[in-house]
C-alpha cells in the first residue's frame, strides 16, 4: 500500500496517460491514482485535494472517505457532469460524498468555504450593528508522548469548565455577551499534538484597550483553574491570548483554507523542515501532503491517530440561537457537502463503465479540469472515452418542429 503515494511513484503528466491506460497491472494503476496531472498545470488546487483524498482513503480503509466521490448513489447508476453557471466550475453529480471535515480534503474545502461565509456574515453583521468582537485563544502544555485522544478529551472538559460558573457569568454580563462560536484546531509541532481552541465572542460592551490586560488576567485565571481540574497544565505566557476584531477578522478570512500553506513559501514549514522532522507547525492535511509530495511516511500513523481521535467531534460550535439571530440556516457538514445551491447546467452523463475507467485511472480531477478547459465531449475524447457528439441539427431549436 505504501508506495501508492510514496516518493518513488513519480507524478505523471497527461502525455504519459496512455501508459497508465494500457497497463494491465492493477497495482500500477492504483499507484498512479489521481496523479494524472500536476496540480499546478491549471493553477488549481483541485488536483492536490483529490490526491490527498486518495491518500486519506488508503490510510483509513474503513472510513467513509473511501467512498467519497467514487461510489455512485445508485448501484450501476450514471454519474453526471455539471458546470456552475456563475463560477464555470465543473463538478460531479450522482456520487456519494462523505461530508467529513476532518479527514476528507475535498469535502473539507467545500464545507469550510460555507463555514467561513457563515462566520463572516455573523461577524460583519454584529459589527455593523455597533457590536464588538473579541477572539480568545486557549492553549495548554503538551509533549511528544501525549496521545491526541487524551488531550482532546481533557481540552473539551476544560473549555466546558472555563465557560460555566459564577466568574464566567460575571464576565459575560460585563461585556454584554450576545453569543460565541467555538472552533477546535489541531496542529502538530515539535512538542507533539497541539489541539487548541478559538472562542469568537460577540458582545455589546467594548473592552477598552486599557482594560484588556485586566480582562486577560481574569480569564487566564479561570482557564488555569479549568485546566488544572482536568489534569492539564498551562502557563501565563502562552495559555490565553486575546485578540481584537481586526485580528479575529483575519482569522475568519483564512478559516479552513487547507491550501494556504504552499510548500517552501511558509517560513514555519518548508520541505526541508518536514524532512528533518522539525516542522514548526503542521496541520493534519499537511501530513497527507507530506506523504504525497515528499514520500514522507512518518506521518501516516499520525494521520490515523488524528482520524480516530476526531471521530464524531464538531469542529465549530455556535452558541444557542446565534445562527438564527443572523438568519443562517443550520446545516450539518453532510448536508453542506451534498447540497447544490448554485445554478448549474448538466453537461452529460457517464455510465458505470465509463466512470470505472475514470476512477481506476485516477482521472477524477483531470476530467473536471478538462471539461472546464475543453468542454464535455473534447475532454472525454482526450481522456480516451469517445462519446458520440451531437450533430448541429440536434442542438438547433426547430422553431416550428413540435406542433
Ligand atoms: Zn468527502
Amino acid at each position: 500500500m505504501r508506495e501508492s503515494f510514496g516518493a518513488s511513484a513519480p507524478l505523471v503528466s497527461i502525455t504519459k496517460l496512455r501508459t497508465i491506460e494500457n497497463t494491465k497491472n492493477r497495482g500500477a494503476v492504483e499507484r498512479n491514482e489521481d496523479k494524472g496531472l500536476l496540480s499546478n498545470d491549471f493553477g488549481d488546487d483541485r488536483f492536490l485535494r483529490y490526491q490527498m483524498q486518495s491518500a486519506s482513503k488508503h490510510l483509513l480503509p474503513n472510513h467513509r472517505v473511501g467512498i467519497c466521490l467514487r461510489h455512485q448513489i445508485q448501484r450501476y447508476g450514471d454519474v453526471s457532469l455539471f458546470k456552475h453557471r456563475s463560477t464555470q466550475k465543473a463538478f460531479y453529480g450522482g456520487l456519494m460524498v462523505c461530508g467529513s471535515v476532518w479527514v476528507c480534503p475535498v469535502c473539507a474545502a467545500k464545507i469550510s468555504e460555507r463555514r467561513r461565509s457563515e462566520l463572516k456574515i455573523a461577524f460583519d453583521s454584529h459589527l455593523q450593528q455597533g457590536g464588538y468582537c473579541t477572539m480568545v485563544t486557549l492553549t495548554f502544555s503538551h509533549s511528544r508522548t501525549d496521545k491526541l485522544q487524551d488531550l482532546l478529551i481533557a481540552l473539551s472538559k476544560s473549555v466546558q469548565d472555563f465557560s460555566r460558573g459564577g466568574r464566567d457569568r460575571v464576565f459575560r454580563e460585563s461585556i454584554g455577551l450576545v453569543g460565541k462560536i467555538r472552533a477546535f484546531e489541531i496542529t502538530y509541532g515539535q512538542n507533539g499534538w497541539h489541539p487548541h481552541i478559538h472562542l469568537l465572542l460577540m458582545h455589546n460592551n467594548e473592552i477598552e484597550p486599557w482594560e484588556r490586560e485586566e480582562v486577560r488576567d481574569k480569564l487566564y485565571d479561570m482557564w488555569e483553574g479549568a485546566c488544572a481540574k482536568n489534569g492539564l497544565s498551562t502557563n501565563y505566557e502562552h495559555g490565553l491570548k486575546i485578540d481584537d476584531a481586526a485580528e479575529a477578522s483575519q482569522y475568519i478570512g483564512k478559516w479552513g483554507d487547507i491550501m494556504d500553506k504552499p510548500w517552501g513559501t511558509d517560513s514555519e514549514m518548508t520541505k526541508a523542515n518536514i524532512k528533518k522532522g522539525r516542522a514548526g507547525s503542521m496541520t493534519p492535511f499537511d501530513f497527507l501532503r507530506a506523504v504525497i509530495e515528499d514520500g514522507d511516511l512518518q506521518y501516516e500513523d499520525k494521520f490515523r491517530e488524528y482520524a480516530a481521535a476526531t471521530k464524531g467531534m464538531h469542529q465549530l460550535v455556535w452558541s444557542r440561537g446565534l445562527k438564527a439571530k443572523y438568519l443562517i440556516e443550520d446545516k450539518s457538514d453532510e448536508e453542506v457537502a451534498t447540497e447544490k445551491i448554485e445554478e448549474a447546467d448538466l453537461l452529460g452523463l457517464l455510465d458505470w463503465q465509463e466512470w470505472r475507467y475514470i476512477l481506476h485511472n485516477g482521472l477524477r480531477a483531470t476530467l473536471l479540469n478538462y471539461v472546464e478547459l475543453y468542454g464535455y465531449y473534447d475532454a472525454l475524447e482526450k481522456l480516451g472515452l469517445k462519446k458520440e457528439k451531437p450533430t448541429a441539427n440536434y442542438n438547433d431549436e426547430q422553431p416550428s418542429g413540435r406542433g
